[in-house]
């Protein structure tokens, strides 16, 4: 019987999710999902020396963000298994197909330092592959320290069928006898990740193109523990625009901090989905049911795969405009909460304030500065108000009216429509000119250039904080020695 298709996502716990790293989850969870397979989570956490506090469980989290629900309840933590690595390095040993090594650290950099200086490739010279048992029982006995190396063949080839790129070749002669235990006890991530894919039952191992040249490595240690061998696919690299390696250096490579900047989890998935895979449709906007429908590992691009954040905000852009209002205006809180407004103002309502920027904002963490004015008394400059060539003489004049005019206008109709419909035709039977009349008005009431449309910021703000607003214009007016034009 064929085995149930089953693939893992394997992240070291370095104190943050890299964008890449959440594609290799998503194309692991995609492929086990579109075949009815299994999707596990292992967390890589052997290497002592890049140990981060919480990071283990902050990337559980993160994931969980994204609704790749995995299937192991237990996520399996590789610190907690140091004993079966250590019996499978000793157990490659007593089979002759890995060795003890005392080479100090010296002898080594002495070695690589040697190799560098003839341009040969630095790599272990096999000087402690054949000791004999009584030299290496006599180095144990005085605690010589010993780590333990995989044997690989010097001679042939080891091949596979990559499922993104086809079949690759290495040069045994060209790989180094890596180590498989350290000193302290614990096993390097060739040992480790082996015997959990096969602990796991691993069918396919889909992970990021970085890890190509270990997987000779690992195949050598399938065949010496005579275990059958997962399917692999590595994934294209991440490309900067200029197509160097994308870098923490060059932006933002965290997951958790495009969360914090307000981009939903959804159009991040969508987006990491086409980082390198596509439908071969003109299809762009997946849901994740769509995504496990749909995807096939054939389609993944064997060549790099530049992020282009302009494509990301689109996409955000897309999903943000999707969401009801009611359902932004709860993503949007912690962000007024955050620039310490306060938005649970009764006379303000958040979801229309929302509602008056969603179709323009591109990032949740956008909305505080587009619509802070609502809830905060806008502050600037007098000279603002006055457009283009006027004077302030006349945009003080010109604020009268308008006030005295919307005065008129009854609390219970005070709506978009009706304020448009008013204040257009008191511009237009008055013959005043739509800038000098609507400029100073939009300044007054949100004290910015730009803005959603003066009628609907004046009907989310109400009647008596829209003419509070205008009365404050005209006094700042008032206060200035309008003689001199205000420049
Ligand atoms: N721990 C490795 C990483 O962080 C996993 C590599 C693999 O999937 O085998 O990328």
């Amino acid at each position: 019987m064929a085995k149930k298709i089953t693939t893992r996502f394997a992240p070291s716990p370095t104190g943050f999710l890299h964008v890449g790293g959440l594609r290799t989850a998503l194309y692991s969870y995609l492929f086990a999902r579109h075949h009815g397979g299994n999707f596990l989570l292992r967390i890589e956490d052997t290497d002592q020396t890049r140990k981060v506090e919480g990071a283990a469980e902050s990337l559980i989290t993160t994931l969980e963000k994204f609704g790749l629900n995995r299937d192991n309840k237990k996520v399996v933590f590789q610190s907690e298994r140091l004993e079966k690595y250590q019996t499978g390095a000793k157990k490659l040993v007593e089979a002759s197909q890995a060795y003890y090594c005392f080479c100090s650290k010296d002898r080594l950099d002495n070695l690589r330092q040697l190799q560098t200086q003839k341009g040969l490739p630095p790599m272990y010279d096999g000087h402690c592959r054949n000791l004999t048992p009584a030299e290496i029982e006599e180095k144990i006995t005085n605690n010589q320290e010993y780590v333990i190396r995989f044997k690989m063949p010097k001679t042939g080839q080891t091949e596979f069928i990559d499922l993104v790129r086809g079949k690759v070749t290495f040069d045994n002669k060209l790989l180094d006898d890596p180590i498989i235990l350290k000193s302290d006890g614990f096993p390097t991530y060739h040992l480790a990740s082996v015997i959990d894919d096969h602990d796991m039952e691993v069918t396919d191992v889909i992970r990021g193109e970085e890890w190509l040249p270990s997987t000779p490595k690992h195949l050598l240690l399938y065949k010496a523990f005579n275990w059958d061998k997962p399917n692999f696919a590595h994934l294209p690299l991440l490309l900067n625009s200029d197509r160097t390696k994308l870098s923490k250096r060059q932006g933002d490579v965290a997951v958790e901090d495009y969360l914090a900047k307000g981009y939903l989890p959804e159009a991040l998935l969508n987006f990491v989905l086409l980082l390198g895979w596509n439908p071969g449709t003109d299809q762009e906007i997946f849901n994740l049911e769509e995504m496990i429908k749909t995807f096939a590992i054939d389609k993944i691009n064997k060549s790099g795969a530049i992020f282009n954040v302009q494509k990301l905000d689109w996409l955000n852009g897309h999903y943000l405009r999707s969401k009801s209002p009611h359902q932004l205006a709860k993503l949007c809180e912690p962000y007024f909460s955050q620039a310490g407004i306060n938005v649970k103002n009764k006379e303000i309502n958040l979801e229309k304030v929302i509602a008056s920027e969603q179709q323009r904002i591109k990032r949740l963490n956008e909305i505080v500065e587009a619509t802070g004015f609502f809830f905060q008394l806008p502050d600037y400059e007098t000279k603002l108000l006055v457009w283009k060539k006027s004077t302030g003489q006349a945009t003080l004049k010109n604020l009268e009216l308008i006030k005295i005019e919307l005065e008129k206008i009854p609390a219970n109709d005070w709506q978009t429509e009706t304020l448009e419909k008013i204040i257009t035709l008191f511009i237009k039977d008055n013959n005043y000119s739509i800038g000098d009349m609507l400029w100073p008005m939009r300044v007054a009431l949100t004290g910015r250039q730009a803005s959603p449309g003066n009628f609907e910021v004046a009907a989310i703000l109400g009647k008596t904080e829209s003419l509070n607003r205008i009365e404050m214009a005209i006094e700042k007016l008032q206060a200035k020695d309008l003689g001199n034009n205000l420049g």
